[in-house]
């Protein structure tokens, strides 16, 4: 991360405690530069691991295109027997414990009072959903939100001011809310919400389920967007966010967070940042051709003698620039490119994600034009992954050794390209390492049951259970950073207890080793 160190920002002698009253050891001040505006800056060296800051947001809401959740607790709700609120007569509820949440209360006596007969109607067409969030805005007036960034010259090129006016304004119109607000208001709300909003993940029902909201976290939103980042985000109590250092950040470096998935292109990232952020990312990423070295974006060589990589001369216009073979230099046009790349988004769009072959013979195919790490043929593998998960979850005990075999050498493609990308103390990553982990135990148990007793057996297996072991650890090590109610830390539960018993397996071949050696002797 050695980004900032060239920025020479210049430091606001203003900390964010003093702006927020939140946390007395805050290890970050607010910068300005040129070319991030307003970021946060380490003012002394942070240690991978350490809370930067805690966040609690201004507002929480479902986001645009959630699935129904309560809207009192925010837990998926089921649309068969759902729970409509008494008072309004119109939120979907868990049930009547849920209708005196304050998350409710306020848009609660708004619907009443809307339109009271067809106020039931609002709430179950999907496009709806979307004028929650900003009505709690309006009803809740929470402090400092409307002074925060808009964007808005931005937003009216980008599309989102039509999407905004089709469904927010034109819905609370409909049912006649928030009547005093003039439009241009509600867009810049609604601007608001896009520029400033973090994804988190609401609470989970009894099966563990939760949908996916969005929520206002003022000093959070001060960070510099990069898509190589140094920060892991986590939600705890009261949708409180946590920020910390997933990578050692040396005094003067900027903090930054990845408002995109790491495993897209980066023509993919930059087209979500400029529709949903409305910025044009130029990160040490974006700008470099081969994606730090890990060709997210690169295709294969037309000829197919040629082991060279395709990359595109200016990532930052990929239609307009030409791209080049990296061995034996030919070029081709970005248009062609482009074309191209549509025929392999229409494959993955229609491949039967449920069928395992036709996955496995399209990622084939793909290979013969795009790089192994093009994030067309990373989806894919992705996808295999969590299917080859599901069948060897199905097979009980007895699995075969090709199916773990090739969810091994999914699993262990993929890692490369996530350690390069993210920083150590990430999520996805610490998810890979239990990924690779667990079919790695499993063969290792299978050559243990297929036991020779020689000594190169037993060291084999043995080295086999140590590289589990060491795989384990650090990815538990990494989700245990993760709230207790979280899924990956059900995964960090696993992995310990999966730590202990390769451990045992260790113990055990190691006296196994000792004895044989002494017989020898
Ligand atoms: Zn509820
Ligand atoms: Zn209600
Ligand atoms: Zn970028
Ligand atoms: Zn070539």
């Amino acid at each position: 991360m050695s980004v900032a160190t060239e920025l020479s920002p210049e430091i606001e002698e203003k900390r964010l405690e003093e702006l927020n009253g939140v946390d007395a050891i805050c290890p970050v001040r607010i910068a300005r530069s040129p070319e991030l505006g307003r970021f946060l800056v380490a003012f002394r060296d942070i240690f991978e691991g350490e809370v930067i800051l805690k966040d609690t947001p201004l507002v929480v809401g479902p986001q645009a295109e959630s699935a129904p959740v309560c809207l009192g607790c925010h837990r998926p709700v089921g649309l068969n027997e759902p729970h409509v609120c008494s008072n309004c007569g119109c939120a979907l509820l868990c049930g009547p414990q849920c209708e005196k949440l304050p998350a409710h209360v306020n848009e609660c006596d708004a619907l009443r009072n809307a339109l009271p007969n067809s106020a039931p109607l609002l709430l179950k067409d999907d496009g709806n959903w979307q004028c929650i969030l900003p009505m709690r805005c309006f009803l809740n007036q929470p402090k400092g939100l409307f002074q925060l960034e808009a964007q808005m010259d931005a937003r009216i090129e980008s599309g989102a001011w039509e999407e905004c006016e089709r469904n927010v304004v034109k819905v609370l119109q409909k049912y006649e809310l928030l009547k005093n607000i003039p439009e241009q208001a509600i867009q810049r709300v609604c601007a608001i919400l896009d520029v400033n909003s973090f994804e988190v993940r609401g609470p989970p029902d009894e099966t563990g389920r939760s949908e996916s909201l969005r929520g206002v976290y003022p000093n959070a939103a001060l960070m510099a967007h990069s898509c190589f980042a140094n920060t892991h985000l986590s939600i705890g109590d009261n949708y409180t966010l946590i920020v910390k250092a997933a990578a050692k950040i040396a005094a003067g470096e900027a903090v930054f967070f990845n408002y995109t998935d790491t495993l897209i292109s980066t023509a993919g990232r930059r087209e979500r940042l400029r529709h949903g952020k409305y910025f044009s990312c130029e990160c040490t990423r974006c700008t470099d051709p081969t994606e730090l070295g890990t060709h997210l974006s690169s295709l294969r060589c037309s000829d197919q003698q040629c082991p060279g990589s395709v990359v595109c001369t200016n990532p930052l216009e990929p239609v307009a620039a030409k791209w080049k073979c990296d061995r034996c230099k030919k070029t081709i046009d970005g248009t062609v490119v482009r074309t191209g790349l549509v025929g392999v988004q229409k494959e993955l769009l229609e491949v039967d994600q449920t069928d395992v072959l036709a996955m496995e013979e399209l990622l084939a195919k793909l290979s013969r034009s795009l790089h192994q790490n093009h994030a067309a043929m990373l989806e894919l593998k992705q996808a295999l992954s969590g299917m080859y998960r599901e069948q060897i979850m199905d097979e009980g005990p007895v699995v075969p050794t090709k199916l773990l075999t090739r969810k091994l050498e999914i699993c262990q493609s993929l890692l490369p390209v996530i350690e390069r990308l993210e920083p150590p103390l990430s999520r996805l990553r610490g998810i890979t390492l239990y990924e690779i982990a667990s079919p790695m135990v499993a063969l290792a148990k299978q050559k243990k049951v297929s036991k020779v007793s020689s000594a190169t057996w037993a060291v084999d297996v043995r080295n086999q259970y140590a590289k589990c072991e060491e795989l384990l650890r650090e990815s538990a090590k990494i989700l245990l950073h993760e709230p207790p109610s979280a899924p990956e830390a059900h995964l960090a539960k696993v992995a310990l207890m999966e730590l202990k018993g390769v451990r045992q397996e260790i113990a055990d071949l190691n006296k196994k080793c000792a004895k044989i050696s002494k017989k020898k002797k």
